[in-house]
């Protein structure tokens, strides 16, 4: 993600603390009394400019949606989208994805997607990578039993990697495609990325993987 100078960025996010939520600590284990109802809760890591966390909570209301993205000069162009959709069943963090496990508890979540993670293709680098085992094991701690993790991304050596480190994890392989445009697939939302890399002609990786129970 390039990343533009908007100094103004942080005074908008504050600006809007019933769309970009301040301290969510505060709301660890009362997600549901901040959405109102008891619905699933599904987020995505690493939202970027929200096309798709917000696509996703229009096309299904009785989903609760939370958006987590690491920089205020992103966040912004989501946070331009809630403003416009106004939709209820959608939240946005500001926060690094390492501190899930401060902002949910136990089985909290019931599905986390992971859109066009940055591959980080270094080897010194791999720590950094949203499927690196510590990742996982994050994602265990907030996740319901047999809780899901959706996958997308064009670059296949992040891929396969992924899949190697979800294996040896011992996740649960439930749905792969290798190229996902051209596949009888129906009903992909795509994100910004997504929509850049395929007009390139690049080929899109899927995949849903799921704790054991
Ligand atoms: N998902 C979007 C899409 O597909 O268009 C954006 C993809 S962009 C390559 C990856 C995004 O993940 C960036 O906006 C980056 O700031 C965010 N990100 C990377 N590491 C993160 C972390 N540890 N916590 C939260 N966001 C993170």
């Amino acid at each position: 993600m390039r990343l533009r100078n908007k100094p103004w960025a942080k005074e908008k996010i504050a600006a809007y603390p019933q769309y970009i939520i301040p301290n969510p600590e505060q709301y660890k284990g009362r997600w549901h009394e901040v959405f109102g109802n008891e619905n699933p809760i599904h987020i995505e890591i690493g939202t970027g400019k929200g096309k798709f966390i917000t696509e996703m909570a229009k096309a299904n209301p009785h989903v609760n949606y939370i958006g987590i993205e690491l920089y205020e000069s992103v966040i912004v162009s989501a946070l331009d989208k809630l403003i416009e959709h106004n939709l209820p069943n959608l939240k946005l963090l500001n926060i690094n994805a390492k501190e899930l496990a401060n902002v949910f508890a136990m089985g909290e979540v019931a599905r986390i997607y992971l859109n066009f993670s940055d591959p980080w293709p270094k080897k010194r680098h791999e720590k950094r990578r949203l499927t690196y085992r510590s990742f996982l094991a994050l994602y265990e701690q907030i996740l319901v039993d047999e809780g899901e993790i959706h996958f997308k991304t064009d670059n296949q050596g992040l891929f396969e990697y992924s899949l190697v480190s979800f294996s040896q994890y011992g996740l649960l392989l439930t749905f792969v495609s290798l190229d996902l445009h051209r596949s009888d697939f129906v009903g992909n939302i795509m994100t910004e990325y997504e929509e850049k890399f395929a007009a390139k002609g690049n080929r899109i990786y899927r995949c849903e993987v799921k704790y054991p129970s």
